[in-house]
């Protein structure tokens, strides 16, 4: 029996595991198959407090993995299987072997949507990335292409155009999801290129490990030409990590766990932290913060409860 199982071992996570460590509650990580969150998949981090020379992804939320072990927390590899929060303690399967826990901390995030090219894959943290506020910075000058049409990518282009200097949105239809207001802050953007029913075939360039453009192909005439880029952002959604807790949990229609204040959830002794719930800031900063919560309040309900 654990008193507090975190699953994710994320930003959210991992910051979850110091405060509960340091509060001698003995915290159990379940890593996840994304070993380190949304940051492993970063190079360069400029934006977390205390780092003013900038930090790498992997090395920041690793750096916290260390300090949440120095306290007696322990990660373990692997994923939740099946979940049953019917009742307390709560019961996890986790890669085959059941483990039961007082409380729970859900910090498996959101994974960014990814249109599937196997360059794309390849050169993510390389010129392709899924986070406008994080790496928009490295693009001063230089051609960008955001994808997608809903309200992320309109927001996306919009801020990139700050750093770039031209900004190519490409959508694969000719209407946008985007709200009206969106798009059409984004239309008034004189920097801002719009390219409808087109879809991108191949990111260049797998072999020098950096973007140098793309292939494109419009949809209804079917030509096919090449662009130059040299930065690429995927903006055409997120997926909450919550599928094993699907109808034991309350989420909104999208699979984001609802939050009933603070990190509650809908499920006494079950908190949330991080993406998981928060589908605006996405933040490594606010991921971190949500982790202190959940820490907090794990440890003022388990010490209510007498344990
Ligand atoms: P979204 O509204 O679901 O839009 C996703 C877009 O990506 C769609 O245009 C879709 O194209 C495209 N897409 C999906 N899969 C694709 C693929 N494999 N290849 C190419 N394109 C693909 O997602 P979102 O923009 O992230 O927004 C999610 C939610 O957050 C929305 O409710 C939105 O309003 C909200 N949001 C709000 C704000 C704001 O108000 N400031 C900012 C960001 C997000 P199709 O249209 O062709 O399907």
């Amino acid at each position: 029996m654990r008193n507090v199982v975190i699953i994710g071992s994320g930003c959210a996570g991992n910051t979850a595991a110091i405060y509960a460590a340091r509060a001698g509650l003995d915290p159990l990580v379940i890593k996840g198959i994304d070993v380190g969150g949304q940051l492993s998949w970063t190079t360069e981090v400029e934006n977390f407090p205390g780092f003013p020379e900038g930090i790498n992804g992997p090395e920041l939320v690793d750096s916290m993995k260390r300090q949440a072990e120095r306290f007696g927390a322990y990660f373990m590899d692997g994923s939740v299987l099946e979940a049953d929060l019917s009742k307390r303690p709560f019961r996890l399967n986790i890669e085959g072997t059941w483990q039961e826990t007082r409380t729970l901390i859900i910090a498996s995030g959101a994974s960014a949507r990814w249109i599937g090219l196997p360059s794309e894959q390849a050169l993510i943290g390389h010129g392709v990335s899924s986070c406008a506020t994080c790496d928009g910075f490295f693009y001063k000058g230089k051609k960008i292409m955001v994808i997608g049409g809903g309200d992320s990518a309109m927001e996306e282009a919009n801020f990139l155009t700050r750093f770039g200097s031209e900004v190519t949105l490409v959508h694969r239809s000719d209407t946008f999801r985007a709200s009206k207001i969106m798009y059409e802050r984004a239309q008034a953007n004189s920097k801002i290129k719009f390219l409808t029913s087109t879809v991108v075939e191949e990111i260049h360039d797998v072999s020098l490990n950096t973007v140098t453009g793309v292939r494109l192909r419009n949809t209804l005439t079917n030509t096919t030409w090449n662009q130059e880029v040299d930065g690429f952002f995927v903006a055409i959604g997120h997926i909450p990590n919550t599928k094993v807790f699907r109808g034991q949990i309350e989420t909104d229609a999208d699979g984001y766990i609802l939050s009933k204040g603070g990190a509650r959830t809908s499920v006494e002794g079950v908190f949330h932290a991080g993406d998981v719930e928060d589908r605006i800031y996405r933040q490594a900063i606010t991921a971190s913060g949500a982790g202190c919560k959940a820490a907090i309040e794990v440890e003022k309900l388990l010490e209510a409860e007498g344990h």
